[in-house]
């Protein structure tokens, strides 16, 4: 029975709320957010969006639509509204949103400066002209808008917003934040150098922002909201500064209908756990509602009922806006609605849903496995679909993987044990949870611990190792082993597919044991990162807070380079260096002494001795298959003991991040009882391109 939300304790998030000529049914509000699926996969992102709708959302946003090709960010793999053509895609994104009363919008953006038009091949148009500035330091200038490619730029809006209001859509999201939409830079005097009336004071600056919003109230025949989305603070000397903002809205308070406000550049707006936490962006955007008469929307990884409270109550926003914590849990309203706060998935933090879109691939959720499988697969957020034949489940290793397999074939209703060797629930994370900046990541095993609780058909046994002869032994119709992996001790990897020279006079420690409390407590230590993601970083912290003087040492150009993909990278190197830990890119290790190492520069071979204590090796997981490798080597006696099928999933299948491990978790559970056609066809559906039939050449 749901709790009845703590009688009407948090009612005033379900107050209905006038945005313009729109009426949102509560103050939960999408932000506009990318999936990695974009223009390529419309009906995947359409359905994903169709469970936010579903799960209680007042207002829902596509991700970024780009509104012309002379503006595009290729590899990136947003929307396009280029023409009438692209109308339908979106069409149906916005039925999706509005099939359960929410508000659909479409956030139009035109990324001047920050387009490289790698795939239009169009000259990038820019406030003013310059080389492109965005992840990919792409070898691309743009040009200078001149008046006519102003007045041009006007109206390809206005195509836009009657191509938005004909797909279906009630708002409309001006992009001017992160420093990826033209509308901050016409604002920024970093990106706006002209000399006629759209440069200079702030009024010239805000000319093109004045023109657009009265075109977009034209062209709508002002029955859409309008939404704009704004940095809250751009750093640098010349940067459209928080100041400078709480200027612009005095001056303009009324010009959208209401105000979206985002802080910096999206590695600020969006930071992990590691490095933000709830609510972060506050200090910036308290006190702008009172500059304005219409509402302000901010961000904050906002996960808990309270903290929304106390942004509402204390008057500092008026809707919730959240990217991640819609991506976690679709169903994040209508769970605090009910009163159902166990229920909700929070999100961790970790930015995994964001490589999905830095790496063009599709986006993924740790926390939420549905997320962007919706359509591909048929999996959802909350439900599942009833088991098939067969009826008992066994899952070795309660890690992200054995939680997640055992919670998702519990929910089908099979019976389920799961059986875990140490005493406490969690694998990997239990364990990662207490690295330094890592606390959020435990609620990947709290919240699924907290699911299983209450399932009568799901039995959870800790302390419990076992063998292949207990499993044969307890004789369940499918078995699952998700025994994890272990880190390795030697510099295997990447850079060296074989182990190296090794003193064992030479102490050297892996990341299991640094997170089971061994590992230096002084001295000089080489950690060596030929993994690239964060455990080496967060290592490094923690081998400074136990007093070590701490070498960084990475055959890769830069520090944790794959944390690029979630947004890290900066503050990861930032952090380091101010810690003292010294840094050395470029280098490998090429043999270990006892009291020194080897290190070779990885462009020239130079080779150098590096005294040290001890080294903290952080290069790759061997996977813990041993028993999955036992039981399959008895064929004989799994049928005899009634065992159908056998799976290794997750890490003790194939190392990856938490992510991979839930993923393959639910998998496991989504594909009990189906045919398995050992990958003759693909697992997911997708669309492919239509041939667009006609003459092979244009006239
Ligand atoms: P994953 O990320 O794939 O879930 P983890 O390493 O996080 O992998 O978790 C694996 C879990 O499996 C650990 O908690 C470990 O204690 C447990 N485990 C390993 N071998 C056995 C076994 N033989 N019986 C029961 N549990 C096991
Ligand atoms: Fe949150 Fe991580 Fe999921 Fe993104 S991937 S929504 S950061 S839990």
């Amino acid at each position: 029975m749901p709790k009845d939300n703590l009688n009407g304790r948090y009612d005033i998030l379900f107050q209905p709320m006038k945005i313009g000529p729109k009426l949102a049914k509560n103050r939960f509000y999408q932000v506009p957010h990318c999936n990695g699926g974009g223009y390529r996969d419309p009906s995947a992102v359409a359905e994903m969006r169709r469970t936010k709708a579903e799960g209680g959302w007042g207002v829902i946003f596509t991700e970024q639509t780009e509104i012309h090709p002379s503006s595009e960010i290729t590899p990136f793999i947003e929307q396009h509204l280029w023409e009438d053509k692209d109308i339908p895609a979106l069409a149906a994104m916005a039925e999706a949103m509005k099939s359960h009363g929410a508000l659909a919008g479409i956030q139009l953006a035109y990324s001047g400066i920050n387009g490289p038009n790698l795939y239009s091949r169009e000259v990038p148009l820019a406030v003013s002209g310059g080389p492109i500035l965005t992840f990919t330091s792409d070898p691309v200038q743009a040009r200078t808008m001149d008046r006519e490619d102003i007045r041009n730029l006007r109206r390809w809006f206005r195509h836009a917003f009657r191509r938005s209001q004909s797909a279906g859509f009630d708002l409309i999201c001006l992009y001017g934040a992160h420093g990826f939409g033209v509308l901050q830079h016409f604002l920024s005097r970093a990106t706006n150098h002209r000399t006629d009336e759209y440069g200079g004071s702030l009024e010239n600056r805000s000319r093109f922002l004045r023109e657009i919003m009265e075109d977009a109230r034209e062209e709508t025949k002002g029955e859409m909201a309008i939404s704009l989305r704004l940095s809250l603070h751009e750093g640098g000397a010349f940067g459209f500064s928080n100041a400078e903002l709480r200027d612009f809205i005095q001056m303009h308070g009324d010009l959208p209908d209401i105000w979206d406000l985002a802080h910096g550049t999206w590695e600020e707006c969006s930071g992990t756990s590691r490095f933000k936490g709830e609510g972060a962006q506050e200090d910036l955007v308290r006190g702008i509602r009172a500059l304005t008469s219409k509402p302000v929307v901010g961000v904050g990884r906002f996960t808990s009922a309270d903290a929304m409270m106390r942004q509402i109550t204390s008057g500092v926003l008026d809707f919730i806006g959240a990217a991640r914590p819609s991506i976690a849990d679709p169903f994040l309203p209508n769970k605090i609605k009910e009163g159902r706060f166990d229920d909700i998935r929070e999100c961790i933090g970790c930015n995994i849903c964001v490589s999905g879109d830095m790496t063009g691939g599709i986006s993924r959720c740790t926390q939420n496995t549905a997320f962007m499988e919706e359509w591909r697969k048929g999996w959802h957020p909350e439900r599942s679909r009833p088991k098939g034949a067969s009826d008992s489940v066994l899952i070795v290793g309660a890690g992200p993987t054995g939680l997640e397999a055992a919670l998702q074939a519990a929910k089908r209703g099979y019976q389920v044990n799961l059986a875990e060797a140490t005493k406490t629930l969690g694998g990997r994370v239990a364990q990662e949870r207490s690295l330094p900046g890592l606390s959020a990541w435990g609620r990947v095993a709290d919240y699924r611990i907290g699911q299983l609780a209450p399932l009568q058909n799901a039995q959870i046994y800790r302390d419990s190792r076992l063998s292949a002869e207990d499993i044969l032994a307890l004789g369940a119709q499918h078995v699952a082993i998700a025994t994890g992996a272990s880190w390795r001790r030697d510099v295997v990897a990447r850079f060296h597919l074989h182990p190296i020279e090794t003193d064992p006079e030479m102490p050297i420690f892996t990341p299991d044991d640094l997170m089971s409390g061994g590992g230096p407590t002084g001295g000089k230590v080489v950690l060596y990162d030929d993994d690239h993601f964060y455990m080496g970083s967060v290592l490094a912290e923690l081998l400074v807070q136990r007093g070590c003087d701490v070498d960084f040492v990475t055959p890769a150009v830069k520090v944790a380079e794959w944390t690029d993909n979630t947004l890290e990278q900066g503050t990861i190197m930032r952090r380091l260096l101010e810690k003292g830990v010294a840094i050395q890119t470029s280098k490998a290790i090429m043999s270990i002494a006892a009291k020194e190492v080897t290190l070779s520069c990885t462009w020239t071979g130079r080779q150098t001795l590096h005294g040290t204590d001890a080294v903290v090796m952080v290069t790759s997981r061997i996977p813990d298959a041993a028993l999955y490798h036992a039981l399959k080597s008895r064929p004989d006696d799994l049928v005899h003991a009634g065992i159908q099928t056998v799976r290794l999933i997750g890490d003790a299948a194939a190392p990856g991040p938490i992510a991979w491990a839930t993923y393959a978790g639910r998998r496991f559970a989504e594909e009990l009882d189906t045919i398995d056609d050992h990958g003759d066809t693909p697992r997911f559906r997708r669309e492919i391109a239509a041939l667009a039939l006609g003459p092979s050449r244009l006239p």
